[in-house]
């Protein structure tokens, strides 16, 4: 279990929930019929029964450039619906802090408090965008 409180997981969950629900909808919208019939077969596949590669590559297949950021935050909100119930939810992946409830509501695929993400970007944000 995290550090989290109970209410505060409810609060993250919801809004994981609906930001995943939001964002495949953008998705679909902006795919054509025989990318949303792959997409919806992505979809399809259980959480646990389809690896992060396997998952990477169909989506990697759709990921025409206008959709591109879309997929990308979709592929985080989705390893963060697994990360959900790890022990590890919820601390920086750099300096092992918690990271407050709230910035996990805002933003549940946080990986990073607020002063690593910060560093992060400086030292990788020119270079995130562009390659893989
Ligand atoms: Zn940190």
């Amino acid at each position: 279990m995290s550090h989290y409180r109970a209410q505060d997981m409810k609060a993250i969950r919801e809004a994981l929930a609906a930001q995943l629900a939001s964002l495949t909808e953008h998705i679909r919208s902006g795919l054509s019929e025989s990318e949303q019939l792959q997409f919806t077969a992505v979809l399809g596949r259980g959480a646990g029964d389809s690896s992060d590669e396997a998952l990477a590559i169909s989506l990697g297949d759709l990921s025409a450039a206008r959709l591109d950021l879309d997929i990308r935050q979709w592929q985080a909100l989705k390893e963060a619906e697994q990360r959900l119930d790890s022990v590890e939810f919820g601390a920086c992946a750099d300096c092992g802090n918690p990271i407050p409830a709230a910035r996990m509501v805002a933003n549940p695929a946080a990986q990073r408090c607020i002063d690593c993400q910060t560093a992060f970007e400086r030292t990788h944000g020119g270079q995130a965008r562009g390659s893989l």
